[in-house]
């Protein structure tokens, strides 16, 4: 692995992974120099963006690709993961000729998620801005992930507004479409979904997406200041986290209630 210098935290990157390391790297900087700003940070600890070869020596979970956060690494994929094109091929078939167009459009005509993948580092920033106060659980887990998709969104929307099609649209495209092909769709059985080939964990990631955006266009920044400052504090329970939901927008309480219908 070769560092790269010249960014606010130390950056390691796969041999041979140099431009794409330093563009992961610099809207890693700017995300958190704007999620200090909106919410604050913590010391921001490296980040990695490594190829599969070095996947193992620095990730703690085994699916290469699937971004993560822990108080003392970021680590992202260098190179395209499997399950971005496990999710395309689910997706194209049952996503309707509207779908698959809206998704050619954006990702181009072999669905390519790779611009989509490069915005995940800023999910994974906003995961250490809400940090580890909660006593593990179902709500705690699918808030901290709603948590870091709204500062995705808020960022992107903020700062990188460009990028908002390529956020967006293939979120909204598997989320119209029928989730058969996923096992799980319970939101309080998120963590399960993380076995298997990654696909049907980030069905729900994508759910979550839906709502972060709702979120943002209804509540702005008051939305994430509310939902990290709540995740920095006690745990609260599922009725109480509701109510706080639906202070902010109560369509999304409403859609919490009813998942995964709409
Ligand atoms: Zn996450």
């Amino acid at each position: 692995m070769d560092a790269l210098s010249d960014f606010p935290f130390p950056v390691f990157v796969s041999t041979g992974g140099t431009e794409r390391g330093r563009s992961v790297a610099t809207r890693a900087a700017q995300a958190a120099q704007w999620l200090d700003q909106t919410v604050g940070m913590p010391t921001i600890p490296p980040l990695y963006v490594v190829n599969s070869n070095d996947w193992d020596a620095v990730a703690t979970t085994p699916l290469y690709g699937m971004p993560h956060v822990d108080s003392d690494r970021v680590v992202v994929g260098q190179e395209p993961a499997a399950f971005w094109s496990t999710l395309t091929g689910v997706i194209a078939p049952v996503a309707g000729s509207d779908g698959l167009a809206r998704l050619r459009q954006v990702y181009g005509e072999d669905l390519d998620l790779g611009g989509f993948a490069d915005l995940l580092v800023c999910h994974e920033l906003t995961h250490l801005a809400h940090g580890a106060s909660w006593v593990e659980g179902a709500v705690g887990f699918w808030l901290k992930e709603l948590a870091a998709n709204l500062g995705l969104q808020g960022y992107v929307s903020e700062v990188e507004p460009q990028q908002l099609a390529t956020l967006e649209t293939v979120v909204e495209v598997v989320w119209a479409a029928p989730n058969e092909a996923w096992p799980i769709h319970d939101l309080a059985r998120m963590k399960d979904s993380l076995t298997g080939d990654g696909s049907n964990y980030v069905w729900f990631e994508f759910g979550l997406q839906v709502l972060a955006k709702r979120l943002w266009d209804t509540a702005g920044a008051a939305a994430l200041q509310t939902i990290i400052t709540a995740l920095r504090g006690p745990t609260l329970n599922f009725t109480q986290v509701l109510h706080m939901l639906a202070d902010l927008d109560p369509s999304v309480a409403q859609t919490i209630q009813n998942w995964p219908n709409h």
